[in-house]
């Protein structure tokens, strides 16, 4: 290996730990040794630091711990010319610059300054990392690329992103190249940043390359089940899971590579524009670990071919981009050439299955205006009515393939969609004008992803796109009726109703020992899958994560257990979970991997239980917040007293029905309580309780967030769970 990248990396790693102690020092003497230090809203603690060393890190002195292993882990500087013939003292060096790192950015967060700002967004919190890992899970975000610095110029920042982007890899952003950053150069070019754009700007400084890799460390936590402390697990799981790479633009420092080298640990290999020296044996990366002098129109495609990443690029015949890395972005009201629907005009779109000679497989017609036709800034009335035919095709698929719409549509570049049926909202943006596009190309899209993802199910599809007010309202009328024949069908189908469910183990290329259970009346814990969905999904891939199980005996119905799912569940998790019910939380209750809506927990003095979601970031009455909770629940772990859940099943009559069902809710967040409202005052009227009544008897953060404070309000209001058996 490189002499002179041991000495720089080994430089920086000293520069950074000094910094360290000194940000530490100051802190202290400001705020006191006893001062809390967190990350905002985590249940990771400093993350690197946490997994890595299994220090839980709560107040300034816990630091103290961390800095006897920065020091133990530091090698002794070295001249240029000393040969190291193996990367270990380098690797040592890189990791005791991440801890070093992280206690810089926690100091900062305790006495500025604020890592936090108009453009830099600091550390991502335990939502963002359950949502966007979701995205890993299911591979709409293949990895991410972490950039270091600067491009030499705002146009050559525009094209890397841009091109990262259409590969669907998300984009951290750090450090400066004396004193320009990436993240600048993007703003410069009229670029959108943020979580919703995978174009992340991280922080200023060479150490909030730090919330990137806490973020993958995470990940391994929170999905993996990897210990806290068990750093060989954690950096397995990272090399081998999550696909990552660090790209370096600009002058290389001491530090940067004393961060690069931090990153070699996790199998992230570095890819830099400038002339550094090589790393290239591989071990501890998947091919090379550092490659330099890459030319700024290659760097893209160079990064994905070191790190081994498969990328699949849809090719849609369309005038625009088109990825997954485009569906959060907005366009707002200046930025539009158009809009559809929204309560502006009608619009609606409907998925609708034919038989095969009704339809003619390709064509997209567009009956009324174009977009040539319009003025800027106008609002057209819209009906979408994708018409398909396939030997497998069945109608129970068809809201889940018109769901499938909102997606497609979104990932198109300067095209943005929202809602679904008749509350749909469309606007083309006027850069996506200027390039050509046509309100004939939502049909090009849907005709071409529908193809691509659906093949197994669909034979043929054809689109008409209807802009003439007259017609849109005609066709209206007889959507709805479709609309309201599929729901009540939909209510009609309970547990029973069926012989079959549908397993998901999706995310256990996450969380190994976790599968859920899907079935018409509980929904996956994540809410992104209903029985519906397992059953088309399993139409379409066979061999994929959702199978059916037959449901054989019923071992019990209160609890709902029955013998092959059992099997099912024994043998896909290798025995480790052996029985599991569908309505109890307190008997072999189903395990959680992580992307749970919400968490009910008992609250033993109440004989009730609690109900928090992922949106509710504060104290809760069992003692702990969300992100805390979710620690407990997750990691395929049975944990009576615990379970994860979607919001869906809140409202099934079969939500832990072996307990009693809804009477047990005592507390929820103020706001999902309001977001629930109408079906929580339907279900207790089907419980046979008074409906309004009910939904005050339930507590919320305006009562307390004190087990005590609840049991005093629902004592006091008749909350029908005082009269219910002891849960335990
Ligand atoms: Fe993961 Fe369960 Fe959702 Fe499937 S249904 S994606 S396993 S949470
Ligand atoms: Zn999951």
């Amino acid at each position: 290996m490189s002499r002179i990248i041991a000495s720089a990396g080994i430089r920086g790693a000293h520069s950074i730990a000094k910094q360290a102690k000194e940000i530490y020092a100051k802190a202290v003497s400001e705020k006191g040794a006893d001062c809390a230090v967190e990350f905002p809203n985590t249940g990771y603690f400093i993350p690197i630091i946490y997994s890595m060393t299994g220090i839980a890190v709560e107040k300034l002195s816990d630091f103290e711990a961390v800095f006897k292993e920065i020091d133990s882990l530091l090698p002794a500087l070295v001249d240029d010319d000393v040969w190291l013939p193996y990367l270990g003292p380098v690797l040592d060096a890189g990791m005791a610059t991440l801890f070093a790192e992280e206690i810089i950015e926690a100091c900062k967060y305790l006495i500025g300054p604020n890592p936090v700002d108009d453009l830099w967004l600091g550390a991502a919190d335990d939502i963002i990392l359950r949502e966007r890992g979701i995205q890993f899970v299911d591979g709409t975000a293949p990895g991410f690329a972490a950039i270091v610095g600067a491009a030499p110029d705002v146009e050559t920042a525009v094209s890397i992103a841009r091109k990262l982007q259409e590969k669907s890899l998300y984009v951290f952003m750090a450090a400066n190249d004396n004193g320009t950053s990436f993240a600048e150069q993007l703003i410069e070019g009229g670029v959108q940043l943020g979580w919703d754009t995978r174009l992340v700007p991280f922080g200023r400084g060479i150490s909030s390359a730090i919330y990137a890799l806490g973020f993958a460390s995470r990940a391994a936590l929170s999905f993996g089940g990897v210990q806290p402390g068990d750093f060989r697990r954690n950096l397995l799981y990272n090399k081998n899971r999550v696909f990552a790479f660090v790209m370096a633009l600009g002058e290389v420092t001491d530090e940067w590579y004393a961060t690069a080298a931090g990153a070699i640990n996790f199998g992230f290999p570095t890819i830099a524009d400038s002339d550094i020296p090589e790393i290239l044996p591989t071990g501890v990366c998947t091919y090379e670990h550092v490659i330099s002098n890459i030319p700024h129109d290659e760097i893209v495609d160079k990064c994905i071919e070191v790190r081994g990443l498969k990328v699949v690029v849809s090719e849609v015949p369309i005038p625009i981009a088109y990825s997954p890395a485009f569906e959060g972005e907005r366009i707002r009201k200046d930025d539009m050439y158009v809009e559809f629907g929204g309560k502006k005009t009608p619009a609606f779109e409907w998925f609708t299955m034919k038989s095969s000679d009704e339809v003619k497989d390709g064509l997209i017609e567009v009956i009324g205006p174009e977009i040539d036709s319009v003025k800027e800034g106008d609002a057209l009335p819209l009906a979408i009515v994708i018409e398909a035919s396939g030997r497998k095709m069945q109608a129970d698929f068809e809201p889940v393939l018109e769901r499938q719409v909102h997606t497609l549509i979104n990932e198109g570049q300067g095209i943005w969609h929202m809602g679904q049926r008749d509350i749909i909202w469309l606007r083309i943006s006027k850069d996506s004008q200027k390039a050509g596009f046509k309100i004939e190309h939502f049909g090009s899209i849907l005709h071409a992803m529908y193809h691509e993802q659906y093949s197994s199910i669909l034979d043929k599809v054809q689109i008409k796109i209807y802009t003439e007010e007259a017609k849109v309202k005609e066709l209206l009328a007889q959507a709805k009726q479709s609309y309201a024949s599929r729901d009540s069908r939909l209510a009609d189908m309970s547990d029973e109703s069926v012989d079959t469910f549908y397993s998901c183990s999706l995310c256990q290329s996450f969380a190994p020992d976790h599968i859920c259970i899907i079935t018409p009346e509980r929904s996956g814990l994540c809410g992104a899958y209903s029985w519906l969905d397992g059953k088309a999904a399993y139409e379409i891939t066979p061999t994929g994560a959702n199978q059916p199980i037959a449901k054989g005996a019923t071992l019990d119905a209160v609890t709902g257990k029955w013998e092959k799912v059992d099997e099912f569940i024994s043998s896909t998790t290798q025995g480790a979970v052996e029985s599991m019910s569908a309505y109890s939380m307190i008997v072999d209750p189903m395990t959680s991997c992580g992307c749970f809506e919400c968490i009910s927990a008992v609250l033993p003095s109440t004989n009730g239980i609690m109900i928090v979601d992922r949106e509710y970031s504060e104290m809760t009455p069992s003692g702990m917040k969300f992100s805390t909770l979710a620690g407990t629940v997750g990691g395929g772990n049975q944990m009576p007293g615990f379970i994860g859940h979607s919001k869906q099943y809140i409202g099934s009559k079969k939500f832990i029905s072996a307990e009693g069902g809804i009477k047990r809710i005592v507390w929820m967040p103020a706001a999902l309580k309001g977001e629930l409202k109408e079906t929580l005052v339907k279900r207790a009227e089907e419980a046979g309780l008074n409906g309004e009544e009910f939904f005050s008897q339930i507590a919320d953060e305006n009562v307390g967030a004190d087990e005590e404070q609840i049991l005093e309000f629902i004592s006091g209001n008749g909350h029908p769970a005082m009269e219910m058996d002891e849960m335990f």
